[in-house]
């Protein structure tokens, strides 16, 4: 049997300077909490993070939130789409096998990946969009990180010895940076995350193991609704051509099924290894050997190759096209887009139809902020019900 050392990491060559990687000892300061807590025997500062994660409300909600679909107009949702949650457990298990793969820090991973979407709210982008747009009318705007950061450290209630669940530094500092970067004198509420430095490699792989994640998985559900031919794919994604000729050849008899599923795995590899490389080469080019030469870097250093990112762009560009703007998905977004509104509006007008704990944001919050709050809380199937409640229609 493989020693424990040779699994986890396969090839020392493919490994970073150890010194990248994000500490998780206890005194470690990206291990700091806001309020002090004794370290726990034998769990890590970031493992009990991603647990406090997994166990938490919001968390269970993203089972019944959109991902991109859940079901075909005019069709009752489907079982086998990808929801919030199990996009959240794919680039869960990508980010992990990445940061392991690396010897960077594999639990901070873990928790990272676990929190990236837990501030959407119900209905995908679409939900997003008018959210953002209800609040604009009042001055404000809905980011889905920032509210993300609001559900850790404030609307999470599980411990008495504190509002939300404490998470250490590191994971906070993730959150907020996950896929952009704030100016630090537009948020100065965001001081003590660094906002002149870009997050360590743990935090940046996230953003990338989410775009694989979701263009490997979007084609899946693509083809597996009918949304889109084999053909189509086949004449768009040359990446996904190539691995469905070889796996052909393979296999000359499989079911078109499996070959296209073939295909698409060997494509989810693809990416996962360029991106390694890709990492490794922009470390070694820069010298980098701390983690202090990760942040002060001129660029963010989790990227594609150039080659390999040209390849996801256009085949995004396709899913936009063929997928997320299709004419199917188009009503779909419009009612959304009504659901949201009519909604924010209702509540709006009638605050007293806000649940008890909601309304005592009011004060502090202001009424739109605290509308948006509930909203983005809501499962698909919660906004509709309270929708037609409201008399939306
Ligand atoms: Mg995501």
């Amino acid at each position: 049997m493989a020693s424990p050392k040779t699994e986890l990491n396969p090839d020392s060559s493919i490994s970073l300077p150890p010194g990248i990687a994000v500490s998780g000892a206890p005194a470690s300061p990206f291990a700091r909490r806001a309020h002090p807590e004794p370290a726990h025997p034998y769990r890590t500062p970031f493992a009990r993070d991603a647990a406090r994660i997994l166990h938490t409300r919001a968390f269970r909600r993203l089972a019944g939130k959109t991902q991109v679909f859940t079901r075909l107009p005019g069709d009752p949702p489907g079982d086998h789409f990808r929801s919030r949650l199990t996009h959240t457990l794919e680039v869960t298990q990508i980010s992990r096998t990445l940061a392991r793969a690396l010897s960077l820090n594999a639990e901070l991973a873990e928790a990272l990946a676990l929190v990236h979407d837990i501030g959407h709210p119900p209905f995908g982008h679409a939900g997003e969009k008018a959210l953002d747009t209800a609040l604009q009318a009042h001055g404000l705007s809905f980011d889905h990180n920032l509210h993300a950061l609001r559900i850790v450290t404030w609307f999470e209630e599980r411990y008495p010895a504190f509002r939300g669940l404490n998470l250490t530094l590191a994971v906070r500092e993730g959150i907020v940076k996950h896929s952009r970067d704030y100016s630090a004198a537009a948020h100065p509420e965001l001081a003590e995350y660094f906002l002149d430095r870009f997050p360590p490699l743990e935090a940046q792989l996230i953003d990338l193991a989410d775009e694989i994640a979701y263009l490997t998985a979007d084609l899946d559900d693509g083809l597996d609704s009918g949304i889109l031919s084999l053909d189509e794919v086949r004449e768009a994604v040359p990446l996904f051509r190539e691995f469905h000729d070889a796996t052909k050849c393979s296999y000359p008899s499989a079911a078109p099924r499996l070959a296209a599923y073939e295909a698409l795995r060997r494509l989810l590899d693809a990416l996962v290894t360029d991106l390694m490389d890709a990492v490794r080469a922009r470390v070694a080019a820069l010298g980098a050997t701390t983690l202090d030469d990760i942040r002060r870097a001129p660029t963010r250093l989790a990227a594609l190759s150039p080659e390999m990112e040209a390849l996801r762009a256009s085949a995004k560009k396709f899913l936009y096209a063929s997928l997320y703007n299709s004419p199917g998905m188009e009503d779909l977004h419009a009612h959304a887009e009504q659901v949201i509104q009519q909604l924010f509006a209702f509540l709006m007008a009638d605050p007293g139809l806000l649940p008890t704990d909601h309304q005592a944001q009011i004060p502090t919050e202001g009424l739109a902020r605290t509308v948006a709050d509930y909203i983005a809380g809501m499962t698909d199937a919660y906004i509709e019900q309270l929708w037609s409640r409201c008399g939306g229609r």
